[in-house]
């Protein structure tokens, strides 16, 4: 199989395209490096540096593909508040391009990586596909137009469509930007540098951890799978962890306890969010395996960035 992995360079893609060619798979790469590293790529992977609003570029990439995971974008929920135009930009405008460039190059398959972001707060819990979708930040509003059009266009030029919407992610090689990182590394940063670990709110929130093995699993499933054109998947854990309950099993894996700093609520994000991944099981044969505390366990010992002191 013969695949393109925009956004490849990042924390998901590039495990992604390791696996691949780690599977025989020839695997080519299309990022702007604006996130992504390209030395975590293995050298079998094929890397070509470029924005995914290039269609010229594209077209060259797609010669002989047969399906494309679609991962490049701008991250961030908060900097999205900052940057909205951007995040269209970037994240909306790529998604048109590549499908546009996929039409012209008749690449059969699209997998395209999508957020449990776009439920914003919903009453009922773990959430399924078919639940009400309330984008509440312009990423999310991103990700909910990207998927419509892979969904419209999909239909109307015939290419097989797959919409993953991946939950809270997490494992070695998350990035950790100086503001606005995810909460897994914020923590263990804090935490293994000896500091305090912040939590907004009161740390009742909670949300739906899924270590990077797990998700990658789930991708290659996606790309490969017959019979799942249009499908919408949820990937999680399917298990509810709140933030207080996150920095409890931090202590435990660190095997001491750590420094809490309360900070306001505003930034405490929706209520709650689990996955309901009952479809990914029956579509992908999909099964989370690793538990948070092994999730842990393999971050920090994986991630040199967490060394304890
Ligand atoms: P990441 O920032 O590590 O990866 C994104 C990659 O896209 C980066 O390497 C970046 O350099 C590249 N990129 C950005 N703009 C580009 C452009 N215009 N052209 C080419 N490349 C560009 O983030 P990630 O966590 O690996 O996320 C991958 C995908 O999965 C994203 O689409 C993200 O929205 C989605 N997702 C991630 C999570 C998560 O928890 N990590 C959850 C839900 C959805």
């Amino acid at each position: 199989m013969s695949v393109l992995i925009t956004g490849g360079a990042g924390f998901l893609g590039s495990a992604l395209a390791n696996r691949l060619v780690a599977q025989g798979s020839h695997v080519r790469v299309l990022d702007d490096l604006s996130a992504g590293e390209r030395e975590r790529l293995d050298p079998r992977v094929a890397f070509c540096s470029g924005d995914t609003r290039d269609i010229p570029k594209l077209w060259s990439l797609l010669r002989g593909v047969d399906c494309v995971y679609h991962l490049a974008a701008r991250v961030s929920v908060p900097e999205s508040v900052l940057y909205p135009v951007e995040y269209n930009d970037v994240n909306v405008g790529g998604t048109v391009s590549l499908l546009t460039a996929m039409r012209d190059a008749q690449v059969k398959r699209l997998v395209f990586a999508s957020s449990g972001a776009i439920y914003g707060e919903q009453e009922r819990q773990p959430i399924a596909e078919d639940a009400p979708l309330r984008p509440l930040t312009p990423y999310a509003v991103s990700k909910v137009a990207s998927e419509q059009y892979v969904r419209a266009i999909g239909n109307l030029w015939g290419i097989e469509t797959v919409i993953l919407r991946i939950f809270n992610a997490y494992g070695p090689g998350q990035p950790l930007p100086p503001s606005h990182a995810s909460v897994i590394p914020r923590f263990l940063k804090q935490a293994t540098s000896g500091g305090s670990l912040v939590v907004f709110g009161d740390g009742t929130q909670t949300r739906d951890f899924v270590y990077i093995d797990d998700v990658v699993d789930a991708l290659v499933a996606a790309g490969q799978a017959e019979g799942i054109s249009r499908s919408i998947i949820n990937i999680g854990s399917g298990r509810e962890v709140s933030i207080g309950e996150l920095v409890e099993t931090i202590e435990r894996v660190l095997g001491e306890s750590v420094h809490r700093l309360c900070a306001s609520g505003e930034k405490a994000g929706v209520t709650r969010l689990v996955a309901d991944v009952d479809l990914a099981r029956r579509t992908l044969g999909y099964t989370p395996r690793v538990s948070l505390e092994e999730g842990l366990q393999r971050t920090i010992a994986r991630d040199g960035r967490f060394s304890p002191r």
